[in-house]
């Protein structure tokens, strides 16, 4: 099951970020779902310029092309597990490689709101997936 934060994060992921990344949540969070039994929630999706400043982005937010989530159970409240956050990470990174040695679909940060999964996908139009395992 996948929460929002708010009916704006709702909003933009149902109706307005890249096809892609929404793909990519749905398999990320089908996993959680599957392997854990937790539910995630989207925490941040679409940003203005000004709001992706003010959390030091630098600039994919502001594209459509990344998602923040966490864990969470059906109260909305975070779970944490970073055991299986890393598990996940690598299992979802080898599943959908970003394209760039330089950077991962599905990295796990704390840029000072607290940590949270930020998922992306490239610019160039262009996401593979491999087989699963
Ligand atoms: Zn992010």
């Amino acid at each position: 099951m996948i929460y929002y934060k708010t009916e704006r994060q709702r909003n933009e992921f149902v109706d307005r970020i890249d096809a892609r990344i929404r793909a990519v949540v749905l398999i990320f969070s089908g996993f959680a779902e599957m392997e854990r039994g937790y539910d995630v929630i989207i925490t941040d999706c679409l940003r203005t310029k000004k709001e992706d400043d003010k959390w030091g982005g630098v600039g994919i937010h502001v594209t459509g092309r990344a998602v923040d989530l966490n864990f969470c159970n059906n109260q909305k409240m975070r779970i944490l597990d970073q055991g299986y956050a890393d598990q996940l990470i690598s299992q979802i990174n080898n599943i959908i490689p970003y394209g760039s040695m330089r950077y991962k679909t599905v990295l796990y940060h704390d840029v000072g709101g607290g940590g949270h999964f930020h998922l992306q996908v490239n610019p160039t139009g262009l996401t593979t997936i491999r087989r699963f395992p």
